[in-house]
């Protein structure tokens, strides 16, 4: 798999050390109120597992699955395959997600969500690439892990066509993979 790699982005280290940044920062601004961590599946995976052993504070875990993409280009159709277990009304949510790209997905997820009428919602992703930010799209992320530059990521999680999830790293994926 690491020869389909043309760059490696973000190390194990990197991201493991973000990572606990992020859950200083999440445990002190979530504390006392138990939220309810929200996982977007499926590319949030590996994010979602290390992130909320970083919160050292009671909260309760969900997951949502939508599907918006194939190959790599975003199809703008999102919908919902699984929705939540919990019932968010009146509780604080945050939204684990593995990148923010157009945004239309997590537009899409933004708006199913506050229809639950959570007393709170807030976007925590790993990775940002604003270069390919819809400009229809006005959301923005509350925390952020890392900003990537425009090209297609995979690892860490998140895939091209359902492989390269289990890659340790984030890395640019060769465009000779994709291109055929
Ligand atoms: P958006 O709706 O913001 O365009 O895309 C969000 C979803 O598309 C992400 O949750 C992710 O699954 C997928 N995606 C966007 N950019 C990339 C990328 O660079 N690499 C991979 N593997 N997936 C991406
Ligand atoms: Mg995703």
């Amino acid at each position: 798999m690491d020869e389909h790699i043309a760059q490696i982005l973000l190390t194990q280290e990197q991201i493991r050390s973000r990572i606990r940044e992020l859950g200083e920062i999440l445990s002190r601004d979530y504390a006392d109120k138990d939220p309810v961590v929200v996982g977007v599946l499926k590319g949030v995976v590996i994010f979602f597992a290390d992130m909320v052993r970083e919160l050292k504070i009671p909260c309760q875990v969900d997951f949502l699955c939508i599907s918006s993409y194939e190959g790599t280009e975003s199809t703008g159709q999102v919908r919902v395959k699984m929705d939540l277990s919990a019932d968010i009304r009146g509780r604080h949510v945050l939204i684990l997600e593995d990148i923010f790209d157009t945004g239309h997905s997590l537009d899409f997820t933004v708006t199913h969500l506050l229809r639950k009428q959570p007393a709170s919602l807030k976007i925590c992703t790993l990775l940002d690439k604003p270069a390919r930010r819809d400009p229809s799209v006005t959301l923005q992320a509350d925390y952020v892990g890392f900003t990537v530059p425009n090209a297609f990521v995979v690892g860490y999680g998140l895939d091209y066509e359902e492989h390269y999830r289990n890659l340790p790293y984030v890395g640019v994926l060769k465009p000779e993979i994709y291109a055929n």
